[in-house]
């Protein structure tokens, strides 16, 4: 047992007794406990954590954290073999882990956003061992672009233009500033001045892409003539940003794309306009109104349209540009599109996610649009199958119930993306719900859930349908670990 500093307090002496027991590393590296470590680890990284070991144990003896008799016990080489393979697991084991996603946020960003369609991890898989022509052109022999296997398909989405495909969107975002209006002016509204999640703030991009802000308006109205007022020979370009992740109401006036577009097409200064989430397909069957399809900001005439690969678009973390042949060219061109080029893993991952709107089977095939399709009947009896699944297995079957709620789009996209979902609703039998929801997290595969009025909340809309069983299967085990807990270990909390 770990003991409290100060409830143990050995003498200086005794202390150094206890450290004289610790084998020396080559010794215990050659005991039979530890062969079996070595093999599996490797003798560098066994020797290394042996020596970590070995210092966390001398400094709990040293600072009294630890008796003599416990200090003997961590001495002997079978336990600092398991110590040390323990360490080794722990280091090594694959990561990130495979989580389930009951929180009914479809663009998580902390559990990786966009899961990819069957063929975009299997693209994604197929090149991963392999050399592909990803800058080879085939039929004559000769280098080529790894734009060639995307562009195509853009073209085909968005007629008349190029595209040019980077790491991400803020990528892309500062790649067009810099290679558009380095040096210069980008008009921007204070009310688009935003901030989408950790690290990305639109004026931090915009200064570390050599441009200067001219910021325009108010936070909460900015006029057409705000933006004609600050147009000069510095201007460099006029930027809007999809305030994607709030919104702002009451007195209020935006000034839309197709104003914007007049505006930069009279004073010759390309329009940017930065789409957040991208999707590529109207999403009002889905009752999310307030995210237009990338093509439709063309089509009011921005110049160039940014957007993210791996929120509603649903594919790999990528940023697209695209819009007009000459700008999109110059962009190219720029030593920082260089740098954040894709590799061939992401090329043809995007390529097929691509594919699956251009055969018009995104609602089928890409997850993200799939679970945002989700009708709460459907969550609704995935959900009454776990809750069965469950009962049959826990007994407690009076603990859960299946209520109404709401899931998010999320992941910066669409602040009133909301849809109607069925929870499942678990109550702890302890009462501690905050203990379940940790336990859920704990486990493997660990369930990430939310907690809200002393219940576990679990929405299936964002639970891949072949996690349904395991899910059913933690849930009961967190629930029978609760069950079968000893009286008095909870009474003591
Ligand atoms: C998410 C978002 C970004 C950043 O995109 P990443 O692909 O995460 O780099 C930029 N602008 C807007 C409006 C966004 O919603």
């Amino acid at each position: 047992m770990v003991q409290k500093p100060g409830n143990h307090r050995p003498t200086a002496s005794s202390r150094r007794d206890a450290l004289r027991g610790l084998p020396a590393v080559g010794a215990a590296l050659a005991s039979r406990p530890f062969s079996p470590v070595v093999r599996r680890h490797g003798a560098p990284l066994a020797t290394a954590l042996l020596r970590e070991s070995l210092a966390d144990l001398r400094a709990d003896a040293a600072a009294g954290r630890l008796s003599r008799a416990e200090v003997r016990r961590r001495a002997t080489t079978a336990h600092l073999a398991r110590d040390v393979d323990g360490r080794a697991n722990a280091l090594l084991a694959p990561a990130p882990r495979v989580v389930v996603n009951a929180t009914g946020v479809v663009i998580h960003t902390n559990l990786g956003r966009a899961p990819l369609s069957g063929a975009a991890a299997a693209a994604l898989a197929a090149s991963a061992r392999c050399y592909v022509d990803l800058e080879y052109d085939l039929s004559r022999g000769r280098r080529g672009s790894r734009m060639t296997h995307i562009e195509p398909l853009v073209e085909r989405m968005f007629p008349g233009c190029a595209a040019l495909v980077v790491n991400n969107n803020a990528a892309a975002i500062m790649v067009c500033l810099r290679a558009l209006a380095r040096g210069r002016e980008v008009i921007l509204s204070r009310g688009e001045l935003v901030e989408i999640g950790d690290s990305f703030r639109v004026p931090e991009i915009l200064s570390a892409s050599g441009a200067r802000l001219r910021e325009v308006g108010t936070t909460n109205r900015t006029r057409l003539a705000d933006y004609e007022a600050a147009l000069s020979s510095r201007t460099g370009s006029i930027l809007k940003v999809h305030t994607s992740n709030f919104r702002i109401v009451g007195y209020t006036q935006a000034t839309s794309v197709e104003q914007l577009a007049g505006l930069a097409r009279r004073a010759g200064v390309p329009l940017v306009v930065d789409w957040g989430s991208g999707d590529l397909v109207d999403l009002g069957p889905l009752g999310i109104h307030d995210e237009l399809p990338a093509k439709t900001i063309l089509d009011h005439g921005a110049d160039l349209v940014t957007f993210s690969g791996d929120k509603l678009l649903g594919g790999p973390q990528a940023g697209f540009v695209v819009g007009r042949r000459e700008l999109v060219e110059k962009i190219r061109r720029d030593p920082l599109a260089r740098v954040c080029r894709p590799d061939r893993m992401l090329v043809g991952a995007v390529r097929a996610t691509l594919a699956s709107y251009l055969t018009g089977r995104a609602f089928e095939e890409v997850p993200t649009l799939r679970m945002l399709a989700l009708e709460p009947g459907e969550i609704d009896r995935r959900a009454r199958r776990v809750e069965r699944e469950v009962a049959r297995a826990t007994g407690a079957g009076r603990l859960l119930a299946r209520v109404d709620g709401v899931s998010r789009t999320g992941g910066g996209s669409s602040p009133a993306g909301e849809r109607p979902t069925r929870l499942l609703a678990v109550e702890a039998p302890d009462g501690d719900a905050a203990g379940l929801e940790r336990r859920l997290r704990d486990g493997d595969p660990p369930v990430v859930a939310r907690v809200k009025d002393g219940r576990l909340l679990l929405d299936l809309r964002t639970v891949l349908p072949e996690q349904d069983a395991v899910l059913a299967a933690r849930l009961a085990a967190a629930l029978g670990a609760e069950r079968s807990r000893p009286r008095a270990r909870r009474v003591r909390r």
